[in-house]
């Protein structure tokens, strides 16, 4: 059952009392119960805005993707920092071609260059990488532990 519908229900108990209504606390009984249904309909309100929120949210998350998207691949060829590739080696760089779709693995020396040659298709990849960005959000998160 609806806040609304127990609401009115307590309402209809209320009036199925018969209570005199000349009686100070009949009008106080009938006073809550209408309260009762008031809030049950804003709470009811609530909702639906909370609702509308919620849906909006997930299509600013679904445009961000996009744009994510857009800016990651079609623009630079998309550049992310592997740890474990880290660890094992110095080919800590994974770069995807959007021409050819084909992930070539470079190290710190070739990136920091800002243009490869893809080894599949010879395709000249312009980097969007940011080194400084990233390494500095580590040193501050280190800095403040
Ligand atoms: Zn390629």
């Amino acid at each position: 059952m609806q806040l609304s519908e127990k609401a009115a229900y307590v309402k209809g108990l209320i009036e199925g009392l018969e209570l005199d209504p000349k009686d100070k606390q009949t009008r106080v009984f009938k006073v809550i119960a209408d309260l009762l249904c008031e809030m049950a309909e804003e709470i009811k309100d609530l909702g639906q805005c909370y609702d509308d929120v919620c849906d909006q949210v997930d299509g600013i998350s679904v445009d961000l993707a996009g744009v994510e998207d857009l800016i990651g691949e079609n623009t630079f060829g998309s550049v992310s920092y592997d740890n474990d590739a880290a660890l094992d080696s110095e080919m800590a760089y994974e770069v995807t071609c959007p021409t050819c779709n084909e992930t070539t693995y470079l190290n710190e020396n070739s990136l920091n260059s800002g243009v490869i040659k893809c080894p599949s298709c010879g395709e000249i990849l312009e980097l969007g990488y940011v080194e400084d960005e990233l390494d500095g959000a580590d040193d501050k998160s280190e800095a403040e532990e």
